[in-house]
């Protein structure tokens, strides 16, 4: 249910009316709107509550969330979330840009990589330190080593840092270094996971499984955002179809279709979603026009050498070239990179 509160309700009211419904055993998500604030109270419900609420003081009304999602759902959340880690910031008309290596593999790939994304305007540096790969013979990252490399990019740009976490043991670690925790695909079902990053403080960067339904990935989304953290990011990466010419098939409509059933930003990552470095640059710039809040993309010093994922990613001056046509996309569309 919504609680929604009159537009001039007090903060003592929104206060009470918070305590009703977490005495009702349901959990209270307080989310302040531009025009009012709403009181989403989710959980089993033992009935009569909406008619003892809908009586509480300052109340306009009580309304059931009809989407399964319901923290998520523009229903509870009209306006659009805008996630804001030092300077990078997505959604709400921002483009957020993240961008670094596959994998972190040395002190200079990453400081050198981090210098080039941002000189070509990316606030944010990507670079995994534990790396989930398909065959365990396959270089698995730098582990706690890759994640101080991580946290000197940041000392040395102010870049923020985007990493996966691939297990609840190590969101702690993971955490202590990162100011944003990547949640990979192959993950976004891992619903211990998903609390514990939800119980991080940290933003989450939540990629869609490969195989999974838009309400599947809302779902996921909602177990992060009922832990009681708002800062959720979601991640098109690419999904499993009968073609082969790419890695995977990236569909662009996800961008406007979740936008429609959320409020959170959305991010899209041309890298995984076609595997192929040349189709890099034309898909970020349409993730753009089709509304994206933000783009992950991988970049590396000397993608022929990279220890993972090199024929995906752009080297410096393609980077460089492609945030430049975005920025000239976002410009048309009233957005603006940052
Ligand atoms: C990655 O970002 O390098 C990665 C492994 O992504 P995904 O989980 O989308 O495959
Ligand atoms: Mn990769």
């Amino acid at each position: 249910m919504i609680v929604v509160m009159e537009k001039n309700a007090t903060e003592a009211q929104i206060a009470h009316m918070a305590q009703r419904v977490q005495e009702m055993g349901l959990k209270s998500h307080v989310i302040r709107g531009i025009e009012r604030t709403v009181i989403a109270a989710i959980g089993d419900k033992r009935g009569g509550e909406r008619e003892s609420l809908e009586s509480g003081p300052g109340v306009a009304e009580v309304v059931p969330i009809l989407a399964p999602y319901k923290v998520a759902s523009r229903e509870v959340k009209p306006d659009p979330t805008q996630i804001q880690v030092l300077g990078f910031r997505a959604g709400a008309g921002l483009v957020g840009i993240m961008a670094g290596p596959c994998s972190v593999e040395n002190e200079e790939q990453i400081i050198a990589s981090a210098r080039a994304v941002k000189a070509a305007g990316a606030t944010a540096l990507r670079g995994g330190a534990f790396k989930p790969r398909t065959s365990p013979y396959s270089f698995q990252g730098m582990k706690e080593d890759g994640l101080k490399l991580l946290a000197l990019a940041r000392q040395e740009t102010g870049l923020a840092v985007v990493t996966e976490v691939m297990s609840t043991e190590e969101v702690g670690l993971v955490a202590k270094y990162a100011d944003i925790l990547q949640i990979g695909a192959r993950n976004m079902q891992n619903y211990r996971l998903l609390e514990a990053v939800g119980n991080s403080g940290k933003v989450v960067l939540l990629k869609r499984g490969p195989s999974a339904t838009i309400e599947e990935f809302l779902l996921a989304a909602e177990y992060i955002l009922n832990e009681g953290n708002p800062n959720v990011m979601l991640c098109e990466r690419g999904i499993r179809t009968f073609e082969s010419h790419t890695r995977f098939t990236l569909p662009l409509a996800t961008v406007p279709f979740l936008h429609r059933k959320t409020h959170l930003p959305v991010i899209v990552d041309p890298s995984h979603g076609t595997g192929h470095s040349y189709l890099v640059p034309d898909m970020a710039v349409a993730s753009v026009a089709a509304g994206a809040d933000g783009l992950i993309i991988e970049v590396h010093p000397n993608p022929e050498k990279a220890l993972s994922d090199g024929y995906q990613s752009l080297d410096f001056p393609q980077f460089n070239d492609t945030l430049q046509r975005c920025a000239k996309v976002a410009q048309a569309i009233g957005k603006t990179l940052s």
